[in-house]
């Protein structure tokens, strides 16, 4: 991309008004979206030519063999991983064209990531963990407290606020990751299997939790094998090929 195409992070903010939720045409648009990864001279076409447009409110479902893309997918959605190809909106913004300072403030604000292997954090405890996405707000320290302490009493994890990662079993972990997801309130979920090697009571609490913030109006996108979810009602199914989009069932 052209130097001069990339727009600061300042310069961004201005022109960039994500607050009318209800005027926002596409939670997510890709267009062509290619990913290829180079590793000395071999080339991993990791995604090819995905077309996709998600709703605010829809609920979106991935499945797919291992290697077949969809982490990859969802890293691009999410702004962590950038495209080599092809264009990708979120929340009708054109994320590619803004460096990543600008990116960073962005998917702080409107995705929630649930990583697959949950990412906390290992020096922070559970409290500290949901908090951390919420430095940018202008609000105190008590008020972020306040709201961190309240997720993670949705998640039945309030009575280990002070536990570091490791004091907590995996399914704790990922309810701790859901918590974090849902820190300031974004209007897109991206889930990376997230019930994945959990306990039976803790996946079923992420299902319901992610199905709520669905109903709730949020766009959520679930990479999964989990049948419980890819059978569910409402939502819209694909499947991962070779790091080809196909439309399931
Ligand atoms: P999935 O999540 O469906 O298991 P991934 O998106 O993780 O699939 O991987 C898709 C393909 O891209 C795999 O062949 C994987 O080895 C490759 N890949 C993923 N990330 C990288 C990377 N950072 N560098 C090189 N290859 C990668
Ligand atoms: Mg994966």
């Amino acid at each position: 991309m052209d130097e001069d195409t990339i727009l600061g992070a300042n310069e961004a903010h201005d022109e960039i008004d994500v607050e009318g939720l209800d005027e926002v045409r596409h939670a997510v648009r890709l267009v062509n979206v290619s990913r290829t990864y180079v590793l000395g001279k071999r080339k991993i076409d990791a995604v090819r030519s995905v077309n996709l447009e998600v709703g605010m409110g829809d609920y979106i479902v991935i499945s797919g063999h291992s290697g077949s893309g969809k982490t990859t997918l969802l890293n691009i959605i999410g702004a962590i991983d950038s495209v080599t190809e092809g264009r990708i909106h979120v929340m009708d913004v054109p994320i590619e064209d803004y460096d990543e300072s600008f990116r960073a403030t962005f998917r702080l604000q409107n995705t929630g990531y649930m990583f697959q292997s949950y990412n906390l954090i290992s020096t922070l405890t559970a409290i500290e963990n949901v908090m951390f996405p919420m430095q940018l707000t202008p609000k105190s320290i008590p008020e972020l407290n306040a709201e961190a302490r309240s997720l993670l009493e949705m998640v039945d994890m309030k009575d280990r606020l002070d536990h570091l990662p490791w004091q907590l079993s995996s399914g704790e972990q990922q309810r701790v990751a859901l918590a974090r997801a849902m820190a300031n309130d974004p209007p897109i979920i991206l889930a990376d299997e997230p019930t994945a090697n959990l306990d039976e009571a803790s996946a079923e609490m992420v299902r319901t939790i992610l199905h709520n913030l669905n109903n709730k109006g949020k766009a959520v996108i679930v990479m999964t094998h989990d049948e419980t979810i890819f059978s569910m009602s409402g939502v819209r199914r694909f499947r991962m090929l070779k790091g080809e989009l196909l439309s399931d069932v």
